[in-house]
């Protein structure tokens, strides 16, 4: 009998089991991938992500397996691009990009290190339930044959947004929104380039950033009624994507393609009720968005923390296991709403506001107010300061009013 059994062993899964395991509990982490291994997911993390790493002990082991920490971002939305370097406090950067066989099996590596039991090579075939509780799984090694039962007090979906355990319990959807953009990425060599860029041109949305091996990741995304035209010959959409940001498509074009081009499209927007009798939901399991502002992995690692203690004080007695965990789910949905909701807006391609239009007209030229802009976007630093009256005044004070 464990604590918790983890189904999904990867960003969601594998740091809820390994934060769970540090804090005493008895832990089965099972995934039918073995690792190393790669998913066709991105692996852009930022936004509070790499901080999140530094304080598990984490961030210099992503970096040591070869992706550079990112310390530069340029972003461009048409007329202008704004620009910056030196964004790291405490020597955290505002970014990291590794590949995800390289995340994900330090994840693996740092769970089984705090005592989590792991079953690499496992599915999870079905819940075993008694009445509405779910008491375990049953699955096994799909090439031996073999199944087994396996029992816990709370069995854990880290297991993607198509997640089974979601399914089983019927687990309610909220908020939520059909695809609204299809993305296709691949991975140059010899293309220069150490800063996070983004680009959102001619109604596409790229964005490109160093990564293992030397690499150079570069993700494109289109609306959603685009996916035929885009299907029907991808390298020459891509190409063309790029190629609306000229110096990009240039320097793309000069370098070599290391890989296949990988694709996803069915990129449903939900938040799902995350607990029930016997079980919860984690990473995209829970929540679920389009990949346009790149937040899956570190709302993973958030909630992966939020989840933990929750179940760490639902089972230690200090609070009710049900109560723990509706103070997950609220914390949770406040910390994710309005990121999930701008994150809707931007990947309807809606055109940023007047306001944010003329804050970008105020910080460009303006090199140090650009950094501290991106040292908050990328919360290295804190939004009161940077969005306070008294700061958006003065910036907002050296542009002319539209008239
Ligand atoms: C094109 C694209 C680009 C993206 N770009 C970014 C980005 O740049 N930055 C970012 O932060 N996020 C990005 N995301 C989102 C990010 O990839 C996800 O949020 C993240 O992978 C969620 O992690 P997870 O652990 O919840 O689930 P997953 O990574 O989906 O892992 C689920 C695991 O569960 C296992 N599993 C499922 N069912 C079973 C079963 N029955 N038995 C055993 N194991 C099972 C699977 O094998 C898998 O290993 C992108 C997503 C896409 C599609």
């Amino acid at each position: 009998m464990y604590d918790a059994i983890v189904i999904g062993a990867r960003c969601g899964g594998a740091s809820t089991a390994m934060l769970l395991a540090r804090k005493g509990h008895r832990v089965l982490l099972v995934d039918r991938a073995v690792f190393p291994s790669d998913i066709p997911h991105g692996h852009l993390i930022h936004r509070g992500g790499p901080a999140r790493l530094a304080s598990w002990g984490l961030l210099h082991r992503v970096i040591a397996t070869g992706c550079p920490a990112i310390t530069a971002m340029s972003s461009d939305v048409g007329e202008f691009s704004l620009a910056a370097d030196d964004l790291a406090v405490d020597s955290v950067p505002i970014a990291v990009g590794p590949r995800r066989m390289a995340l994900d099996r330090v994840l693996v590596d740092a769970a089984v290190e705090a005592g989590v039991e792991l079953r690499a090579g496992f599915s999870v075939e079905s819940l075993t339930l008694d009445g509405d509780r779910v008491t375990g799984i049953r699955g096994g090694d799909r090439r031996t044959g073999t199944s087994v039962t396996e029992r816990a007090t709370l069995t854990i979906g880290a297991d993607g947004r198509n997640s089974h355990v979601a399914r089983t319990v019927s687990a309610p959807e909220y908020e939520q929104e059909a695809s609204l953009t299809c993305w296709y990425f691949s991975y140059w060599s010899d293309v220069p380039g150490d800063a996070l860029e983004l680009h959102d041109r001619h109604g596409r949305v790229i964005f490109g950033f160093p990564t293992n091996d030397g690499l150079f990741a570069v993700f494109v995304a289109w609306p959603i009624s685009e996916l035929s035209v885009v299907r029907s010959d991808i390298e020459r959409q891509f190409l063309a994507a790029l190629d609306g940001v000229p110096p990009l498509g240039r320097r793309v074009r000069a370098g070599r393609r290391a890989d296949r081009f990988y694709g996803a499209t069915d990129l449903r927007n939900f938040l799902r009720k995350p607990f029930g009798p016997g079980w919860a939901l984690v990473g995209d399991a829970g929540c679920h968005k389009d990949p346009y502002l790149a937040l899956g992995i570190t709302d993973a690692f958030r909630d992966a923390e939020l989840l933990s203690n929750a179940v760490y004080e639902g089972l230690s007695g200090s609070r009710d296991l049900d109560d723990a965990l509706a103070v997950y789910e609220r914390r949770r949905n406040e910390a994710t709403m309005p990121d999930y909701r701008m994150n809707i807006e931007r990947a309807r391609f809606t055109p940023i506001s007047a306001t944010e239009r003329r804050l970008r007209s105020a910080l460009h030229g303006n090199a140090e107010a650009t950094r501290q802009f991106f040292l908050t976007i990328e919360a290295l630093a804190p939004r009161e300061v940077f969005f306070g009256p008294e700061n958006m005044g003065r910036l907002m004070a050296s542009v002319a009013q539209p008239v």
